[in-house]
């Protein structure tokens, strides 16, 4: 595990791996994001990023029962005010 260069800059030691393209990359090279950890290019890359796009479809399952929630809701507080 140690002893692994940084891709960009030799003489700084790799702490990860870019899910994108594989390579060994340092504090510096290195960029976190939700789906893992990338390089600078894979990071501006979208392509590179497949987490956020399954993200959509259970997210908006919740908004809506999120939505029918609160209209019961109001029909109950309607209820009650009339
Ligand atoms: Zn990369
Ligand atoms: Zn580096």
């Amino acid at each position: 595990m140690n002893g692994i260069a940084c891709a960009h800059h030799a003489d700084r030691l790799a702490l990860g791996y870019c899910a994108g393209c594989g390579k060994p990359l340092c504090s510096t090279c290195l960029v976190r994001l939700s789906a893992g950890n990338y390089c600078e290019a894979c990071a501006r890359t979208p392509g590179h990023r497949p987490v956020e796009r399954r993200a959509p479809p259970r997210s908006r399952l919740w908004v809506v029962v999120g939505a029918a929630a609160a209209a019961a809701a109001v029909i109950l507080l309607a209820a009650r005010l009339l």
